[in-house]
């Protein structure tokens, strides 16, 4: 396994791989890497020649009160992750490496960003969006995979690889959980050990909703104050947003009905933290 730090090494061997006629399977990650991020990893091992992982805290991506600097950090560890998991290169690229200077041209995500995160995170997607687009002319893979656990980013992502005719598949990949369901997430680690008692009522609130539906509910409204009324029963967190919509157009429905988004955020003191479901009906 070779790690790469220089924009200029990542982009020659990408480069030199394709002339060889490997297939790229790439991996962006925050790092703090963990069973979520080994899921990604394994089946880009499965289905690709060349595996790269990217370990990069974007500050683009963090708002102004968010946790950029105290967000986990571990190279080492990373490392030892990446070796198990078979991974050929590791691009791990300083601020300073992916932004010398401000950018000049400024990506703006416009559809799908109204709602979950996307409102709650001003100009969150638009850092994601800008540094994707940096990492895939950097890594030029054939494949890259993403988390279901940040559902409205694969559909962010699929709309402006689709927008500018980035020659890449996106591969979604179902959320890894927890023995207690709780999603698997970087920052699991800053909750308390209150805090990490109530995580899994995120998952368990998601589920009963999914139940009522199997059973026959339809209404949105119903479903939205049923996982509601469950966080604030069950948890000491401040629920930040519980919304369905249509998967992955992100829009509004009056009924429950096709393919179908559940997502949540919650903030605990120490961390706040999202689920979701996705289900076709
Ligand atoms: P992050 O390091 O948090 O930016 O995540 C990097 C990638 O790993 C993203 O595509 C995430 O959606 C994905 N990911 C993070 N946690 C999980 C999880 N629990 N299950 C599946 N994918 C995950």
């Amino acid at each position: 396994m070779q790690v790469i730090t220089t924009i200029e090494t990542m982009q020659k061997t990408a480069l030199s791989l394709r002339a060889e006629g490997k297939t790229i399977g790439f991996v962006p990650t925050m790092g703090y890497l963990h069973e979520g991020h080994q899921a990604l990893l394994k089946r880009a091992r499965q289905e690709n020649d060349i595996v790269i992982l990217s370990v990069f805290v974007n500050p683009l991506q963090f708002g102004p009160n968010e946790d950029f600097d105290t967000y986990p950090r571990d190279k080492e560890r990373d490392e030892q992750v990446a070796r198990n998991a078979n991974v050929d290169y590791v691009f791990y690229p300083s601020v300073n490496e992916m932004y010398p200077e401000p950018l000049s041209t400024n990506i703006t995500v416009t559809a799908r960003t109204n709602v979950l995160c996307g409102r709650k995170r001003p100009g969150h997607f638009d850092g994601v969006a800008t540094v994707l687009i940096k990492l895939f002319h950097i890594t030029m893979p054939h494949n890259a995979y993403f988390g279901l656990k940040d559902a409205q980013q694969v559909a962010v992502i699929r709309g402006f690889v689709a927008d500018y005719n980035i020659p890449v598949t996106i591969n979604p990949v179902e959320i890894v959980r927890e023995e207690d369901g709780l999603a698997k997430s970087s920052r699991n680690t800053f909750l308390s050990s209150e805090e990490r008692k109530d995580a899994p009522h995120l998952n368990k609130s998601l589920q009963l909703a999914r139940k009522a539906i199997d059973e026959g509910e339809r209404s949105p409204q119903v479903i939205i104050s049923l996982i509601s009324k469950y966080l604030q029963d069950h948890t000491q967190g401040e629920v930040d947003y519980v919304e369905l919509y249509a998967y992955p157009s992100l829009t509004e429905v009056k009924t429950i009905q096709g393919s179908m988004l559940i997502a949540i955020a919650v903030k605990f003191p120490h961390a706040r933290l999202i689920d979701n479901i996705t289900f076709t009906i």
